[in-house]
Order: C-alpha cells, then structure tokens, then sequence
C-alpha cells in the first residue's frame, strides 16, 4: 500500500514550556510546525500547584492553566497540536524519519527535541504493583484523596520538600525518608520540613517494602546504620527522588550525558546533527525551571527558522548555478 509522505517544515516533539515556547515562535515565522505532545500533554507543569516565580503572573497561576494559556497561544498562530509519542528516530536521511505511536511515519525538515524529563521510581516491585492504588510521584496531584490521612514522602531534594510541605497541609502526617544523613534541598526549604510539627523526618533510611495487597496500607523502613526494620501505617506513598530526561529514542542518535540529558552546542540548542534541536529541561540537568525551558524552545525555534531559511538559499543558488 502507498503511503502519502508527510513532511513537515518544523516537527516538534514535547508539549512543556519549551515546545510550546519553540511551537509560538515557530508558527508566527511560518514555518507551519506540528507539535506532537508526549505522553504527558503539558508537561510537568500539569502537575504542579501554583507556579509562582514565571514573570508576568504577580499573583502565580496554577502550572495546568498556565499550559492550557501556552497551548491556546501556540495554536493560534496555526500550530496543529497532535496528541502521540515519538517512538523512534532516523536521522541518516533527510527530511528525518519520525515514527509516531509506533505506527505512523511523518518527515521533518528540522526537529525541535522537548521531550522533557520524567519522574525516578524506587524500582520496588510493590511501587510498580500499587501504583495508582495509593502510590504516586506526584503528591499536588494525589494529595487530597489522602485528606486527613497519613502518608509518607521518599526523597530529600527540593521537590520532597515542597510536596512533604504541600502534603502537611492536607494529611493529617508526613512520614518523609531521607535515605542519607542530609537533605540535598536548599536551606530554606529544609527549614520549612523541619521546622513543620506534621511532617517527621527519618534520616539514614530506605523503604525495604510498600504493604498491602491491592491498596497501599503500609510500609516497611530500614535504618541504613541499624539496619532495624519498622512498618508504618500509611494509606499514601509519594516519592519525589528526581527526574530523568526522556531521551531513550535518541540513545545512540545523539550526544548525552551520563544521565542521559542532551548535549547541545555552546550559547545554542543545536545538537550535532544540523536541523535537530534540543530545548528544555531534556538539555538542561541545571535550571530545570518553566522560564529558562521556554527561553531555551525561543532559541530552538529561532534557530530552525535560520537553518531553513540557509538551506532554501542554497538550494535557490544550486538552481541558478
Ligand atoms: P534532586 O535530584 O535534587 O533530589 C533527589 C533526592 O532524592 C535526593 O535527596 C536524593 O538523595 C534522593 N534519592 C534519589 N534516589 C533515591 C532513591 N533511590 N531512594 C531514596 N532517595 C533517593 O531532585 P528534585 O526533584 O528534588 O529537584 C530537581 C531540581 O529541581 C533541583 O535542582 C531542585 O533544586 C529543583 N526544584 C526547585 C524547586 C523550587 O525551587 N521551588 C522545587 C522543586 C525542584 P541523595 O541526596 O542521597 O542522592
């Protein structure tokens, strides 16, 4: 059967701040783009409460509006807006071949890469097991149907903090476990957990098992230097270690890190491979904020339009030659 060859000028892959951000500059120069959105539509603002440090919001606004504003701009400048995953990538030929759910092919002139990053589980076979059924990495999500509850925290990073503290306002305790002797969160907001009366804090400790058959009843902790075991009673378990950038298509295609962030070029988003470019948090381990995310999809989309731009002249100069 004949496929029809879709190629599109500016295909971009991720729907946070970046490829929105890279989609709203893309589509005012012209360029037509197609964002298809990831699994996660929005991002990982869709999980967070109040966004409170994006410039021009004095009052904040909740990170799923702030997406649904970004979408809504993105498309009225004629961004066509897909929802699919990008499965795999080809980039020996050009335009490069994009598989899409695993089914489709589309083409793409230049590709803006803004997968993002994605929350670390523990890798316990009773996380897997109950996720969903009381298990979550995403306690501004989950929280409130563990009203007046009591649930445990796994993580000492900023992002515990703030959900441990998010939490404490909702249930009635936090058991938080900090699997070292020291939180690798900023001071302030360390003080904010420790300083809390309903949050507890469990230092040198690991979670050896989450109980329960069908919803989360309990779980079982270690003392790293004791060794000593202890179940705790709780109905939620949130864990909140970090993320991990969402580049297992590229693995092999481009240029990581160890952690598996994208490396891109010194004061630009392009990548080795000329017409693919990377913004986001799936290029940046360091900032990792909305605003540096939507400044970094502005130079990617800026830096598409150049690439295009220098191929039509070469192509129009070849024609004249
Ligand atoms: P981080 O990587 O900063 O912290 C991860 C935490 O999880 C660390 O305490 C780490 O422990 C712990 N951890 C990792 N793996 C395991 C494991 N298998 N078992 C138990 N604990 C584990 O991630 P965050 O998501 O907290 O933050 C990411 C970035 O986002 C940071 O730069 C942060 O500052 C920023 N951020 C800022 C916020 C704000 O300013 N409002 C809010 C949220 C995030 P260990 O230290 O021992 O490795």
């Amino acid at each position: 059967m004949s496929e029809e060859k879709e190629i599109i000028p500016c295909l971009i892959l991720g729907s946070g701040p970046a490829g929105y951000t890279a989609a709203i500059y893309a589509a005012r120069a012209g360029l037509n783009p197609v964002m298809i959105t990831g699994a996660e539509p929005g991002g990982q603002l869709m999980i967070t409460n109040d966004v409170e440090n994006y410039p021009g919001y004095p009052d904040g606004i909740m990170g799923p509006q702030m997406m649904e504003d970004f979408k809504k701009q993105a498309e009225r400048f004629g961004t066509e807006v897909r929802f699919g995953m990008g499965t795999a990538v080809d980039f020996s030929q050009r335009p490069f071949k994009i598989e899409v759910d695993g089914t489709k092919t589309v083409y793409a002139e230049t590709l803006i890469i803004s997968t993002g990053a994605s929350a670390k589980w523990l890798g316990l076979e009773s996380e897997q097991r109950l996720n969903g059924k009381g298990v979550s990495a995403c306690a501004v999500c989950d929280g409130f149907f563990y009203r007046n509850q009591e649930v445990a925290i796994v993580g000492g990073g900023d992002t515990a903090c703030e959900e441990a503290t998010y939490l404490s306002k909702i249930c009635s305790r936090v058991h938080m476990f900090v699997r070292s002797d020291q939180m690798r969160a900023s001071q302030i907001m360390q003080d904010r957990v420790l300083k809390n009366s309903k949050i507890q804090v469990y230092w040198n400790t690991e979670t050896d098992e989450i109980l329960g058959d069908d919803v989360v009843e309990g779980v079982r902790i270690k003392n790293r230097i004791s060794e000593e075991t202890e179940e705790i009673p709780v109905t939620g378990f949130f864990v909140a270690i970090g993320h991990k950038p969402n580049t297992d298509i590229f693995k092999g295609k481009l240029a990581m890190d160890e952690a598996g962030y994208l490396m891109t070029k010194a004061d630009s988003t392009a990548t080795e491979i000329p017409g693919v470019f990377a913004a986001g948090d799936v290029q940046d381990a360091i900032y990792r904020q909305a605003v540096t995310a939507a400044g970094t999809g502005c130079m990617a989309a800026l830096e598409a339009e150049r690439f295009l731009a220098a191929q039509e002249a070469h192509a129009e100069a070849e024609t004249k030659a």
